[in-house]
């Protein structure tokens, strides 16, 4: 097993890069680029987990008969809550910006237009992209 300093990809902080002695060095080369440290991995895996339960979740209640929907709504409003808001705050982390732009707003917007979920996810991503870029503290 061989380490290195590496930079993180996307905060540009340090980070350890590890690889087999047998590994081809092309490998590495392609491979130390593409390094996070670890507090950036975990924020966007968190992001991306919550994303895809998110609009899952949403599908679901889309799909769902009159009928239906009136008995799972309560309890995808109630998961939608906690996915919305683990979302947000790694989207934070990613960002490093210094608060969080969360409120049961984003579960309730996801719950009215469920087939939208993508998009109201792309929507919250740049907003809040924009809110980082000019300092607004949300
Ligand atoms: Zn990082």
């Amino acid at each position: 097993m061989r380490f290195a300093q590496a930079k993180c990809k996307f905060c540009g902080g340090s980070a350890t890069a590890q690889w087999e002695d047998a590994d081809p060095q092309e490998a590495v080369d392609r491979f130390i680029p593409m390094i996070a440290c670890n507090p950036c991995a975990d924020a966007y895996r968190q992001r991306n987990d919550s994303g895809s339960e998110i609009v899952s979740n949403c599908y679901r209640l889309s799909r769902a008969s009159k009928k239906e929907r009136a008995e799972i709504v309560g309890d995808i409003r109630t998961a939608l809550v906690v996915l919305t808001r683990t979302y947000a705050y790694a989207m934070m982390h990613i960002l490093r910006s210094q608060s969080v732009l969360w409120s049961e707003d984003f579960a309730q917007r996801l719950i009215e237009s469920p087939e939208k979920a993508s998009e109201i996810l792309r929507q919250y991503r740049a907003e809040v992209r924009r809110m980082a870029k000019q300092g607004i503290a949300a």
